[in-house]
């Protein structure tokens, strides 16, 4: 299963006072507005705390260098405190137990570690998370879109089904049909528990944390997220590509799924409502309507030159008027 270790988590209201149990020496590697919420909800002293600045890859490689020895590093936060934790674990080999704050991303259950190299996103490292503590109180201190956010890499399995599929057949792309199974039971799920993900619920939010874990299971046993990563991805990418901006991924990706189920022409109306079952934002509220224009009609032309992998926009040219027709849909 190409080293796949199943982690061990833990849920519960006021879960996240487990850390004071911890022996040893301990590093806490954390950011301001987490750091702050955690302690209003456990009162802990590790023997050093470490504030994550950025990801940058000098950052994080001086980071690990620097900081003091430790036998334990806790990720108190989202994706960045829980990835500069994997960095330092994988690095020194030694024990780490994730808190995620927020479950916006999947950072705390891959094992990939998302730094950036000249501004671009790039994983390295392999680290399976094997202690998490999700806490709901904490979580549920997070503003709710945030949260919410952490369904996208989810519905993505609806979009990413069908590319996959498509590059099998048109291109003899390996496909296995058990696991594309596996993948649209996690669809199903989320579907059942929209209304728990949107109100942030315990339910919700173990909901979001139990498909990120089957997710990252079946995706290491294939090899790659081809049952996860479609042509909505590609969209995501090439934002972030025209506006060398940040954004919550789950904007894009959203966006990506209200355009590629429409250029598909696959269960468009139904993905539209479970986003907004979800509370998923397809407006992609931080972009303009310009840059998503762009992000459309260069889409072909940047998987390309990006090299990305095969989907409908092979298959299906996106005309200026798919576009105007796509943004005017958007509302
Ligand atoms: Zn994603």
């Amino acid at each position: 299963m190409n080293g796949y270790k199943a982690p061990d988590i833990r849920s519960g209201h006021g879960i996240c006072q487990e850390v004071r149990n911890i022996p040893g020496r301990v590093l806490a590697v954390t950011m301001d507005i987490p750091w702050e919420l955690f302690q209003k909800h456990c009162a802990w002293t590790p023997d050093h705390v470490y504030m994550v600045p950025d990801m940058d890859l000098e950052t994080v490689e001086q980071a690990e260098k620097t900081l003091p020895p430790c036998d334990t590093v806790v990720g108190i936060g989202g994706g960045s405190s829980c990835d500069m934790a994997k960095y330092i674990a994988w690095k020194r080999g030694c024990r780490m137990v994730l808190v995620p704050t927020i479950i916006s991303v999947d950072a705390p259950l891959t094992n990939t570690i998302a730094v950036r190299i000249d501004k671009k996103v790039t994983y390295i490292g392999n680290i399976f998370p094997e202690e998490l503590l999700v806490d709901y109180s904490l979580i549920q201190e997070a503003p709710p879109d945030l949260n919410r956010a952490g369904a996208c890499d989810i519905a993505s399995i609806h979009t990413g089904l069908y590319d996959w599929r498509l590059a099998h057949e048109d291109t003899g792309e390996r496909y296995d049909a058990a696991i594309a199974a596996e993948a649209r039971e996690c669809l199903v799920e989320l579907d059942r528990n929209a209304e728990e993900v949107y109100q942030v619920t315990p339910k919700g939010i173990d909901t979001i944390v139990d498909l990120y874990r089957r997710e990252v299971k079946f995706c290491t046993i294939f090899g790659n997220s081809r049952p996860e990563e479609g042509s909505e991805h590609l969209v995501a990418y090439n934002i972030e590509h025209i506006t060398r901006r940040h954004f919550l991924h789950g904007d894009l990706v959203a966006f990506g799924l209200f355009a590629m189920t429409r250029l598909q022409q696959h269960e468009h109306e139904w993905m539209v409502s479970l986003m907004r079952r979800c509370g998923l934002r397809y407006i992609c509220p931080d972009a303009s309507r310009d840059e998503l224009r762009q992000a459309l009609l260069t889409l072909k032309s940047f998987k390309d030159s990006a090299g990305l992998f095969y989907s409908i926009v092979d298959k299906i040219p996106i005309t200026p008027e798919f576009v105007e027709d796509t943004l005017a849909a958007l509302g």
